[in-house]
C-alpha cells in the first residue's frame, strides 16, 4: 500500500483488527521512509460498481470519494467517526444490492441524502444544498470542492 504522504510503496502493517462489527478489517500502517502513519480498511466488495454520470460518462465507483464528500458534510458535527463509517458501509451495501452494477450518479446522491438526513440534519442540509445546485452530482470532485467550507467559488 503506497504511503499517502511520500508515495513510498513499501509500508508496514502495525496492527490489524476487526472494525464496524466485523464488516471490515482496520489496519494501522507505518511508512518507514517518512514516518507517516495511516489507516486502511479491508472490506468485502460484492460487485464492481460503475457510476453513470449525467453526461453518460462511466467511472468506477470510488468509495473514498464518497467518504470524502460525506466527511466534509459532517465536518464539526457531533457524529462519531465509527457511526460515519457504518453509514458509508450501509450506503455501499445498498448500492451493491440494487441489482445493477451501473448506477446513475443521481441515485448515489439520493441515497447519501437519505442516510445523512437520518443521522444529522445540518450535514443533510449542507449536502442537499450543494447537491441541488449542482444538478445530479455529476462530478464528485467538483462536488467536494463546493461542499468544503471557505473554499466555495463565487457564484
Ligand atoms: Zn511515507
Amino acid at each position: 500500500m503506497r504511503c499517502p504522504f511520500c508515495g513510498n510503496v513499501d509500508t508496514q502493517v502495525k496492527d490489524s483488527r476487526p472494525a464496524e462489527d466485523h464488516v471490515a478489517i482496520r489496519r494501522r500502517r507505518f511508512c518507514p521512509a517518512c514516518g507517516g502513519r495511516f489507516t486502511t480498511y479491508e472490506r468485502v466488495q460484492l460487485r464492481d460498481l460503475v457510476v453513470i454520470k449525467t453526461s453518460g460518462r462511466r467511472e468506477d465507483f470510488d468509495r473514498d470519494k464518497l467518504e470524502r464528500s460525506i466527511r466534509i458534510a459532517l465536518q464539526k458535527r457531533p457524529v462519531e467517526p465509527e457511526r460515519m463509517d457504518q453509514m458509508i458501509s450501509g450506503i455501499v451495501r445498498r448500492l451493491e444490492s440494487l441489482g445493477e452494477t451501473d448506477i446513475p450518479s443521481s441515485t448515489i446522491g439520493e441515497i447519501v441524502m437519505e442516510s445523512l438526513a437520518r443521522i444529522d440534519t445540518v450535514a443533510y442540509v449542507r449536502f442537499a444544498s450543494v447537491y441541488k445546485n449542482f444538478q445530479a452530482a455529476d462530478d464528485f470532485d467538483r462536488f467536494i470542492d463546493e461542499l468544503r467550507p471557505g473554499q466555495k467559488p463565487e457564484a
